[in-house]
């Protein structure tokens, strides 16, 4: 099965796509994730991709385009994979489904997790994560279950990604407005869009993403 989450920054897709890699065996593809990587590695595509991302705005197409179509390719892809922040552009989708076609594979759902903006900007801004398994936590939200001890791994070191920001957020969600949203028609007219409500808790969103998967 091969899946879409597309919602804004914030939204829960990373959070949800962890719960869903684990229960389903699927993989989590988060170009974000694979973005930082390369920026901390200082790669060719983390240099050209460092500048958009410290600014909020999106990475050029090709560049993302190319990373996934990569990624898609290899082994531990076969049995499914969770598309974690992208497509993010028409141009984005297009590709998609071209390199789906090309490859063979199937789009079995895109499920909008669908939130306000009004909570987005206070998710984002108690976001941390596990620096050693990259487990997801918020300051509010979701703490871990002992204090400074990750859940998943037990280790004591937390990061904070720098776009984590008020001032950025609004850029983000101004990009999402403007470029991602109307990919939402256009997975509706291919009849894959199931829609869910994010702003429930975070395991009633599991719940609801539950129901989705069991019915494809
Ligand atoms: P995204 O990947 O869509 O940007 P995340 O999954 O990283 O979003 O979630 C953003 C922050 O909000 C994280 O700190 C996460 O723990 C928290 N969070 C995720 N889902 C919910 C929810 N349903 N209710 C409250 N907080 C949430
Ligand atoms: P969030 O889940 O909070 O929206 P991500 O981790 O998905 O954040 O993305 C962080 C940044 O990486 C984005 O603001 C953007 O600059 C870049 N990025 C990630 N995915 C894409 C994409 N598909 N297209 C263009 N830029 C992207
Ligand atoms: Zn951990």
């Amino acid at each position: 099965m091969n899946i879409i989450l597309l919602g804004p920054p914030g939204a829960g897709k990373g959070t949800q796509a962890q719960r869903i890699q684990d229960s389903h065996h699927m993989i989590q593809l988060s170009t974000g994730d694979m973005l930082r990587a390369a920026v901390e590695a200082g790669t060719e595509v983390g240099l050209k991709a460092k500048a958009f991302m410290e600014s909020g705005g999106l990475v050029p197409d090709e560049v993302v385009i190319g990373i996934i179509s990569e990624r898609i390719d290899q082994p531990d892809c076969k049995d499914g994979f969770i598309l974690d922040g992208f497509p993010r552009t028409s141009a984005q989708a297009e590709a998609l489904d071209k390199m789906l076609e090309e490859k063979s594979l199937k789009l079995n759902a895109v499920i909008e997790m669908k939130v306000e903006d009004e909570v987005l900007a206070d998710r984002v801004a108690g976001r941390y994560s596990c620096a050693k398994c990259g487990a997801g936590y918020h300051d509010t939200f979701l703490q871990p279950k002992v204090d400074g001890v990750c859940d998943s791994c037990g280790s004591t070191e937390f990061k904070r990604r720098a776009d984590d920001n008020r001032e950025t957020v609004i850029s983000r969600l101004e990009a999402y407005h403007a470029q991602t949203a109307p990919l939402l028609p256009y997975y509706e007219g291919k009849g894959v869009l199931r829609s869910i409500d994010g702003m429930a808790s975070i395991d009633e969103v599991t719940k609801q993403i539950n129901h989705v998967l069991s019915a494809l």
